[in-house]
């Protein structure tokens, strides 16, 4: 029923950002290189995320939409993970049950696209239209029939806000994707998708903060890190500006905190931050990254040994640049 629908869609679908997280993640899950998100009102009225992936096949279009329909499940093996890597073929049912909803896709193969849409629940038009390769969609009016949910959206612009944190989370942890972000029509950033982080970092941050971070490598026993430091001379009033990326996903960790903290002891006051910006990657024995798909959360099998790897790398890496 459509109430059902409303309920299940209010887990995968909390606010507008948690709209373009599931969007862009699929963008990135179809092999898009080049994915572009725009959004007007925080998100509330207008967002619209393109991508050069793969399309979505004429025939599988509509399957896309309904609940538990996900392409991404292939052999018994995947079924454990299908939790874990986010794959609960539940976000387009759950958007097109609280807005309207454009799709426009086209694959390779394909001379022509297709244009679907689905408004207040009921399919207003499957037709052809000639469209480059990929896909585009486009979301209007945002609990537009929940209106206590709407209710519970914070302004605009701190919606936007959030989209935007998310939006540099994204190009981050993919520095291969370029990322083009856009708020009212004007561009806040966009990324090359060369691959190289520190471009990444310029883009969004700036100069002033590229220049003030320098390269780090290291790996220990199953674990890896590579990344940025900050200078020690670089210091924050808070961890805004600690990013760790476990296995290309951004996340936050009291555990990688504390021990990239730790590392930087002899050279930070307290209650004092550093910056860093750290992909790891961690065998997936070691780590469970979604605790809930939707939070950025991660469980690791002992902390200690992250913590420790961490602690120890960064002090050396410190040390060494001294010398
Ligand atoms: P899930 O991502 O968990 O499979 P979704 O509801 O997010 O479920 O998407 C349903 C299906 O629609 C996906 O499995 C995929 O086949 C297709 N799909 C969604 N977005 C895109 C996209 N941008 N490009 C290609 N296929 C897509
Ligand atoms: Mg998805």
């Amino acid at each position: 029923s459509k109430t059902i629908d409303q309920i299940a869609a209010g887990e995968v679908v909390e606010r507008p950002s948690s709209v373009v997280k599931e969007l862009v993640e699929n963008a990135c899950d179809a092999g898009a290189t080049a994915v572009t998100v725009e959004i007007k009102d925080g998100g509330t009225s207008f967002i619209r995320v393109t991508d050069n992936g793969s399309g979505i096949e004429t025939a599988q279009i509509r399957k896309a939409f309904l609940r538990h329909a996900t392409s991404k499940i292939r052999g018994v093996e995947d079924l454990s993970r299908i939790h874990s890597l986010g794959f609960r073929g539940e976000a387009l049912s759950s958007i097109c049950a609280v807005s309207m909803v454009e799709l426009i896709t086209r694959t390779k193969d394909s001379l022509v696209g297709v244009r679907y849409c689905i408004e207040g629940e009921r399919e207003a038009d499957f037709s052809e239209i000639g469209a480059p390769e990929g896909t585009t969609i486009l979301v209007r009016d945002l609990f537009y029939n929940t209106p206590a949910r709407k209710k519970f959206l914070k302004t605009p612009a701190t919606e936007g806000g959030y989209i935007a944190d998310l939006m540099e989370h994204m190009a981050l942890s993919r520095p291969d994707i370029s990322f083009t972000f856009q708020i009212n029509r004007q561009t806040r950033f966009s990324t090359s998708g060369s691959g190289d982080l520190k471009e990444v970092i310029y883009r969004i941050y700036g100069r002033e903060i590229a220049k003030e971070i320098f390269p780090f490598e290291a790996s220990d026993n199953g674990f890896s890190v590579k990344g940025f430091l900050g200078s020690p001379q670089l210091v924050r009033p808070n961890r805004n500006f600690e990013f760790f990326f476990v296995n290309n996903r951004y996340i936050k960790s009291q555990v990688l905190s504390k021990g990239l903290e730790s590392g930087y002891q002899a050279y930070l006051m307290q209650h004092k931050f550093p910056m860093a910006y750290l992909h790891l990657q961690i065998d997936t024995e070691q780590v469970d990254v979604n605790v809930h798909p939707s939070k950025m959360e991660v469980r690791f099998s002992d902390n200690r040994r992250v913590f420790d790897f961490l602690e120890e790398q960064v002090q050396k890496a410190l040390h060494d640049r001294e010398m």
